[in-house]
């Protein structure tokens, strides 16, 4: 297994953009937090750990899928092709769940 989507050795997790403080993990993050409770401290992650590295990834691929999919709609509507009436009803009864398709293509 490739180590695209680990997290980076050695560097931290996030710094706190209130104070600068840096993190080296998760848990660091919610220790500081918990220090500075009401104060409305910030962190900005830069190197989270795998699984949301994970989670990012899929996020960002479906909203560009998603994108793809708006911008196809578009076209068919500017083409005359259906209203965007017509384009919003049908995508009340369409159902995505990513999980499940996965599971389908996957069997295929
Ligand atoms: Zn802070």
């Amino acid at each position: 297994m490739s180590n695209l989507f680990d997290p980076i050795a050695g560097e931290n997790f996030g710094e706190c953009t209130t104070c600068n403080q840096p993190m080296a993990t998760e848990k660091d993050m919610h220790d500081h937090w918990a220090s500075n409770e009401g104060k409305g401290h910030r962190v900005r992650v830069m190197n989270p750990p795998r699984a949301q590295q994970i989670r990012n990834h899929v996020q960002r691929s479906v909203d560009e899928a998603m994108s793809s999919f708006y911008s196809e709609m578009d076209s068919l509507i500017a083409q005359g092709h259906l209203t965007e009436e017509e384009a919003k009803n049908a995508m009340k009864t369409a159902f995505v769940d990513v999980a499940d398709g996965w599971e389908e293509y996957s069997s295929a």
